[in-house]
C-alpha cells in the first residue's frame, strides 16, 4: 500500500493558508512588457548616490569580502546610532541595541517572530504594506486588521484601534509614512498612539523606512513618545531614501533584551548583512543632502500627480509622505483589479490594484510617483483618456 504524501501536502499546513501575493500576477505581466510606462515600483528612480557606490567598489577592491559580526559592523552601527539620535531625538547602544539586517523585510520578519507566541493578536493599520499579514501568519500570530479611509485622509486614530483591541492584543505594527497611502501622522496623533499602546501594555513594530520622505513638516517616531521607547523596535534602512534598494541593507533598533531576541533568529537564519553592502551604508550616512534633494522632486511630482487624477474625477487624497498616491476609482463601476488590467492593455500604463494592500483597499490605485516626471505627465493624459472613455 503506497500511502505517501502528495508533494503539495508536504507544504506546511499554516503556509499553505498563506495566499500568495495579490500582485505578483501583475507584476509578472508587467515584467514581460518593456513599451509601458510603471507607475507600479515602490523603488526609487534616482541611482545611488555616486560616494555610496564607490564606498561599496572601494571596499570591494581591498577585498572586504568576509563575513561581519552577526550584530552588523560596529562602525555601521555606530554612524546609524548617530543618525537616529540626530533625526529622531532616540539614543540607542550600538553595541547592543542595533542589529543590522537584509532590508526592513528581515526586520520585519525578525521583530515578528521575536516578540508574537502564537495566537497572540497583532494589530495593524490597513491598506498596508503586503508582507504584514503572511509574516504575522507565519509566526502563527493573529493578524487583527484597522481600516483605514479616505474620507478621512487613511489617518489612524485611538478610537479605532481601542474597537480591535481585545485581552489578546500583544503587538502594535505601524507604518508611517505608509506605503500604500501616503499617510503621514501628526506629533499630535503620534503622541495619541504612543498613549494607546502604554495604556495596553503594548510591544509597538515601528516600520519607518519612509520618514524621511515627508513633506509637510515635523516627523518623529512613537519611540520618542514617553515610556515607549522600551515597548519600541524601530525599524528603518537605505531602501528609500538612498535608493539603495538592491543592496539590502536595513535595521532593527530596541532595547537589549528584545535585540538579542532578534539577533538570536538572524544569526541563526541570516548569519550577517552583506559585507559590501554595511561598508557603502556606512557612507550613505555621512552624505545627508541627497535625501534633501530626492525629497524635493518628490514633493513637485506629489503635487502635480494629485491635481492631475483629481481633475481625471479619481479622487485623490494630499499625501503627506512617501512617494505613492491612492486615488479612488470607485465611480467608474470598475474593480480595482479590472481598472488596473484594462488600464495596461488600453493606455500602457501599469498601477497596483488597491486590493493588493488587503480588502480595505478594494476601489483604489496604488500610483508611485518614483518615476520621471515627463513619465508621470504622459501617464496622466493616457489616464485621463482611458477614464473619459469609461464614463462616456
Ligand atoms: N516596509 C515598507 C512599508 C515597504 O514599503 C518596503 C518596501 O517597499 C519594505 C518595508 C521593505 O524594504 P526593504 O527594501 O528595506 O526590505
Amino acid at each position: 500500500m503506497n500511502d505517501s504524501k502528495s508533494v503539495p501536502d508536504r507544504v506546511a499546513d499554516h503556509l499553505r493558508r498563506i495566499p500568495r501575493s495579490g500582485i505578483r500576477d501583475f507584476f509578472e505581466l508587467v515584467s514581460q512588457r518593456s513599451d509601458i510606462i510603471s507607475l507600479s515600483i515602490g523603488e526609487p528612480d534616482f541611482v545611488t548616490p555616486w560616494t555610496v557606490r564607490e564606498a561599496a567598489i572601494f571596499a570591494l577592491d581591498r577585498g572586504a569580502t568576509s563575513y561581519t559580526p552577526n550584530m552588523g559592523l560596529l562602525k555601521l552601527r555606530r554612524a546609524i546610532g548617530g543618525y537616529v539620535d540626530r533625526s529622531f531625538g532616540l539614543r540607542y547602544d550600538p553595541e547592543t541595541e542595533i542589529l543590522i539586517t537584509v532590508g526592513v523585510s528581515e526586520a520585519l520578519d525578525l521583530a515578528i517572530r521575536a516578540v508574537v507566541n502564537p495566537g497572540d493578536e497583532v494589530l495593524y493599520h490597513e491598506p498596508c504594506y503586503v508582507s504584514y499579514r503572511p509574516l504575522i501568519a507565519m509566526a502563527h500570530g493573529v493578524p487583527v486588521t484597522v481600516a483605514t479611509s479616505r474620507e478621512n485622509g487613511f489617518r489612524l486614530t485611538r478610537e479605532m484601534l481601542e474597537a480591535q483591541t481585545t485581552s489578546r492584543t500583544r503587538v502594535l505594527l505601524l507604518n508611517f509614512p505608509t506605503n500604500p497611502t501616503g499617510a503621514a501622522m501628526t506629533p499630535t496623533e503620534v503622541a495619541e498612539i504612543g498613549a494607546f499602546a502604554r495604556d495596553h501594555d503594548l510591544l509597538v513594530i515601528s516600520d519607518e523606512i519612509y520618514s524621511e520622505l515627508t513633506y509637510d513638516g515635523e516627523r518623529g517616531s512613537i519611540a520618542a513618545c514617553p515610556g515607549l521607547r522600551e515597548r519600541t523596535i524601530f525599524l528603518h534602512g537605505f531602501s528609500k531614501a538612498w535608493a539603495m534598494t538592491g543592496f539590502r541593507v536595513g535595521y532593527a533598533a530596541a532595547p537589549p533584551e528584545l535585540t538579542e531576541a532578534m539577533m538570536k533568529i538572524h544569526q541563526y537564519t541570516m548569519l550577517c548583512a552583506p559585507r559590501l553592502s554595511q561598508e557603502a551604508a556606512i557612507e550613505a550616512l555621512q552624505s545627508d543632502r541627497d535625501t534633501g534633494i530626492m525629497r524635493d522632486e518628490y514633493r513637485r511630482r506629489r503635487n502635480y500627480i494629485v491635481s492631475a487624477l483629481n481633475d481625471i474625477g479619481l479622487a485623490c487624497h494630499q499625501p503627506s509622505g512617501a512617494f505613492y498616491v491612492f486615488p479612488c476609482i470607485e465611480n467608474t463601476g470598475l474593480s480595482s483589479q479590472e481598472f488596473a488590467m484594462r488600464l495596461l492593455e488600453e493606455e500602457d500604463v501599469a498601477c497596483v490594484p488597491g486590493n493588493a494592500f488587503g480588502a480595505s483597499g478594494e476601489g483604489f490605485l496604488r500610483c508611485s510617483y518614483a518615476t520621471d516626471f515627463d513619465q508621470i505627465k504622459i501617464a496622466m493624459d493616457r489616464m485621463r483618456n482611458f477614464v473619459v472613455r469609461l464614463l462616456a
